[in-house]
């Protein structure tokens, strides 16, 4: 299970968003048609899309939203999977391939739809994001996904080194992919866009509340909480990289790696033009990708894995800071001013899991770090489920990882070889 009490450190995004105030802790025993544990994008999405179908829904996090990754994440929204073509045309066959790909780009247009909506102050943008890569799997990749996309009609550059370095500012990738529908935003301030909205809309949200056990009742289920319990007739965990044993055998399902971020102070403007000038998101195509972003303040976010050891440690991001100045020699004298961190929900096979846990409990989670569109359409797709419709993303049973305990042990396995795999690559080119 993730420590859940060593990162809540003081991320960039803590001290630019809008506050919004606590949500108190449940103190008596209540009753409601829905209950959804997690507070993140993923538990406020269905909130807000179920909230037309089912009465009465409660909200309860163990601290406040957006406190687990949706109040911690890069704020890159990429259309763009991570699975290779042929790899996520076998993870889907037949149909489910096409509905898949409708649903990465349906994911992305839904995060601004929300925005757009609930009218959600969080600095969207959407000018674009870029995929880049260096060496041959890297080539392949974007080349392949790129041509797809081109055919399918969308609107997706494939940029070669020259003009990606005009894009990036640094001459250290060989190709990119920018997709116009893609952007950013401030996560944080989106976690807590939506939490104002299920107000808004009579969605009760309970913070610091943390659900300890979970029965069967009469008609449903009771979750006991430590100031009081919730009787209700259907359940939503959407707990993600932060779940515990509440329900026996889910935290089991997913890997929780660390990511790190770290942000330098306000760049002056022609610096963070030299940078990004057209201030859209980049995510490497790599084993061990790094990914970053100008923010609407000028300063550089930069993201990577957490230690070789696949944790936090004591966040120091060292390791961060000398890959962002090796990209971007530029900066080499910047301050740094803040470092924080968090739990990606990795699957083992990169699919984003819609989980049936029993009568009318089901579970959202395992994004593989593209949470941002993914999550907020999993709610989406987790409401549709609780109202017994048909879901785009398929509903499976919950299956546990084979050997999970080992998970830490893998994960430093697949950080090392990764490196490996990422220097081999990008000197085969070189030769
Ligand atoms: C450092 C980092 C960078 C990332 N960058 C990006 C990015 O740039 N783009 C992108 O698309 N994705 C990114 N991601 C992934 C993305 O942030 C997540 O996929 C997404 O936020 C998941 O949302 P969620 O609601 O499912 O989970 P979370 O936001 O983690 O919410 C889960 C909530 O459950 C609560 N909880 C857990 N157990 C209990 C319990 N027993 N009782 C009550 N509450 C409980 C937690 O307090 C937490 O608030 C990143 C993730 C990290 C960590």
């Amino acid at each position: 299970m993730a420590d859940q009490n060593s990162q809540s450190a003081d991320s960039l995004w803590r001290s630019t968003a809008k506050p919004l105030k606590d949500f108190a802790a449940l103190s008596v025993d209540v009753e409601t048609d829905l209950l959804i544990v997690g507070a993140g994008y993923t538990g406020l999405s269905t909130a807000l899309h179920a909230v037309d179908a089912i009465k009465d829904i409660v909200v309860v996090d163990q601290a406040q939203p957006g406190w687990g990754c949706s109040g911690r994440n890069g704020g890159q929204v990429h259309p763009q999977w991570k699975s290779d073509l042929a790899i996520l045309e076998t993870l889907y066959p037949g149909k489910q391939f096409k509905i898949f790909i409708e649903t990465l780009g349906a994911s992305v247009q839904l995060v601004f739809d929300l925005i757009e909506k609930y009218q959600i102050q969080c600095h969207a943008l959407r000018n674009g994001s870029i995929i880049a890569g260096k060496g041959k799997r890297a080539i392949r990749y974007l080349t392949e996904w790129s041509q797809f996309w081109t055919d399918t009609g969308e609107n997706i550059r494939l940029l070669d080194k020259k003009v990606t370095s005009k894009l990036i500012g640094t001459s250290h990738y060989d190709l990119s992919m920018c997709d116009q529908r893609g952007g950013s935003l401030q996560p944080l301030s989106y976690s807590r866009g939506l939490a104002r909205a299920c107000k808004e809309q009579g969605i009760t949200i309970f913070g610091n509340t943390r659900a300890c056990k979970i029965s069967r009742s009469e008609g449903g289920w009771k979750v006991s909480t430590p100031g009081g319990s919730i009787r209700c007739k259907r359940l939503v965990l959407a707990t993600n990289g932060y779940t515990d044993d509440l329900w026996p055998g889910l935290s089991r399902t997913i890997i929780p790696v660390a990511s790190m971020l770290t942000a330098t102070c306000s760049l002056p403007e022609d610096l963070a033009g030299a940078l990004l000038p057209q201030r859209q998101p980049v995510a490497e195509y790599a084993r061990v990708p790094a990914y970053y972003r100008i923010d609407e303040s000028n300063r550089l976010v930069f993201g990577w894995r957490g230690t070789l050891s696949g944790g936090i440690g004591s966040l120091d991001t060292t390791h961060l800071r000398s890959k962002a100045v090796g990209l971007f020699p530029q900066i080499s004298s910047t301050d740094w001013e803040f470092d924080w961190a968090g739990y990606v929900g990795i699957t083992p096979d990169q699919r984003p899991m819609l989980l049936k846990l029993s009568d009318h409990a089901y579970a959202g989670l395992g994004y593989n770090g593209r949470g941002v569109p993914m999550a907020t359409m999993m709610g989406q797709q987790l409401a549709l489920a609780l109202t017994d419709q048909s879901t785009a993303i398929p509903i499976g049973p919950l299956r546990s990882i084979p050997l999970h305990s080992f998970y830490p042990v893998g994960v430093s396995t697949r950080i090392i070889s990764g490196h490996l795999h990422d220097f081999f690559d990008s000197r085969y080119e070189k030769n």
